[in-house]
């Protein structure tokens, strides 16, 4: 079977950083998801993917042609501790693309059985949490926030036991790449200095074309540039949509700077940077305000990997140079997000003109007066927009008391008034950067455990339609623009090692 053309640069030019393996075969593949948009994005048959031949490919059952599955060796950074081997412990990549657009796309497994980088778990994933991270993959996608998506799901008629027996899965998930600040930390812990240095060429000639030009001596800096940018713009995406990811460890950063591993994240309702749904989280250290503070953390991890490669170990001065460049990069870092934070907040506020000294407080009395009285996040930032055109009864009602808001409201009147502009345009704008339907977390649990407990998909669909269009307001899906009733999201928990 010839459905995808591979051509597979990670096997074939970093020999030594992965284990050549082969997905489990499993008893009873069907097709569960098949993501048609992003097939036809990818230049696939859908036709030839959609049936059996589709279901036995996307289980691991069936090798396409040109497939060379290997399972990548990182480390990472959990909870802030270091575990020097993590690896594909359940994930094969199987192949690269390229894309209609030209760009090289990876596409793996995840799910399909152990692998040398196991440790004690079973290699195996479950329907719920894979068709989880096609829920939330999609509506990120949707929301313009740079992710890695999901392909297909296939049921494996086989049972993961978790806490109770559930039924398996395997995800087949596409990314820019599956390059982490986890894969230079693996071979900069072991003291592989020329692999470590392959995967940094390797990097840079994937994702930062321009930095080919730098000599050797400075591209793990131009690198390091070029991730921290890219995660600024990330982290304020996140920010600026209320999205938890959960379990930010450096294994779970991607150099492309695309969101990954859709784990115990979830979607903020009542406005509150301290909030964490993550059952293990118990230090909050992933909360959502948290991140860009963690992502910084991170980036001085990816320094740290790096600095083997920049400096002489054995000249003090050299060592100096190279720590006081990537210090320079990682103290920027802040700045870097704040103005993507804020370009984003302006936005939101329906300001589309420059950016004027009293945005920032204005965007910060905003999110004060959310938090004062545990506002819906994606809600207000929504009926702000009817509020630009003079509605401002929904906006109101969200409010238990709505008087602290009224002087906010002048001041934001007038500061648009100032940059002037039709309230209709101003409002159009406005909705198309602050969705009116998120995944609200009790909408995908509902849609997972159908599919999960009952084999019912169609809830899982119909949610899945409604994240394919988060701006739209489109009255028929009201029921997922709700936040859940707060003693749901009071008690709401999510999971790792899912
Ligand atoms: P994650 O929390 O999903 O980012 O995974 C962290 C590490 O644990 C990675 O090395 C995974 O491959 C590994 N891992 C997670 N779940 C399993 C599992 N069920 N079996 C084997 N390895 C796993
Ligand atoms: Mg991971």
């Amino acid at each position: 079977m010839m459905p995808f053309a591979f051509d597979n640069t990670y096997a074939r030019e970093l020999p030594g950083t992965y284990v050549p393996w082969k997905p489990a075969a499993v008893p009873a593949p069907r097709l569960l998801f098949f993501n048609e948009p992003l097939a036809a994005e990818l230049g696939l048959d859908a036709t030839a993917l959609r049936g059996d031949d589709g279901a036995a490919l996307f289980a691991g059952n069936l090798l396409p042609d040109g497939a060379e599955p290997i399972a990548q060796a990182y480390a990472g950074h959990q909870f802030g501790g270091f575990s020097p081997q993590l690896g594909d412990g359940r994930a094969l990549l199987i192949g690269e693309l390229i894309d209609r657009a030209g760009v090289r796309r990876d596409i793996a497994f995840k799910g399909s059985g152990r692998t040398p980088f196991s440790r004690g778990g079973d290699g195996k994933a479950a329907v719920g949490p894979m068709l989880r991270e096609v829920l939330i993959g999609e509506a990120m996608h949707a929301l313009g926030i740079p992710t890695t998506r999901a392909l297909a799901v296939a049921a494996t008629g086989e049972a993961v036991v978790r806490e109770t027996a559930l039924p398996g899965a395997v995800l087949t998930r596409v990314a820019s790449s599956h390059l982490r600040v986890g894969t230079l930390q693996y071979f900069a812990a072991r003291g592989e200095i020329d692999q470590l240095r392959r995967l940094v060429d390797y990097a840079i000639a994937r994702h930062d074309p321009a930095l080919v030009a730098l000599s050797e001596a400075e591209r793990p800096l131009g690198l390091l540039r070029a991730v921290a940018a890219r995660q600024a713009e990330l982290l304020a995406q996140w920010m600026n949509i209320g999205f938890i990811h959960g379990v930010m460890n450096t294994d779970n950063m991607a150099l492309a700077g695309e969101t990954i591993d859709y784990g115990p994240c979830a979607f903020m309702e009542a406005y509150d940077p301290a909030a964490v749904f993550s059952s293990i989280d118990h230090g909050g250290r992933y909360a959502f305000g948290n991140q860009p503070h963690i992502a910084r953390w991170n980036l001085a991890r990816c320094a740290e990997a790096l600095l083997p490669l920049m400096a002489d170990a054995d000249d003090d001065a050299s060592v100096q140079r190279a720590v006081a460049a990537c210090t320079d990069v990682i103290d920027a870092f802040p700045e870097a997000f704040d103005s993507a934070w804020r370009r984003g907040q302006r936005a939101k506020l329906g300001l589309q003109g420059g950016a004027q000294a009293e945005d920032a407080a204005l965007a910060d009395d905003w999110l004060a007066l959310l938090q004062a009285q545990a506002v819906d996040f994606t809600l207000a930032w929504r009926h702000l927009a009817d509020a630009a055109e003079g509605r401002g009864a929904p906006l109101r009602a969200l409010w238990s008391d709505a008087a602290p808001l009224e002087a906010w409201l002048a001041r934001w009147s007038e500061r648009c008034a100032r940059e002037g502009g039709s309230p209709v345009e101003r409002a159009a704008a406005m909705r198309r950067v602050n969705p009116w339907v998120i995944p609200r977390n009790h909408r995908v649990e509902e849609a997972l455990a159908a599919a999960s407990s009952d084999d019912d998909l169609g809830p899982f669909r119909l949610l899945l339609e409604a994240l394919r269009q988060p701006f739209d307001e489109d009255r028929s899906r009201a029921g997922y623009a709700e936040p859940a009733p707060r003693e749901v999201t009071a008690g709401y928990r999510t999971f790792c090692g899912t």
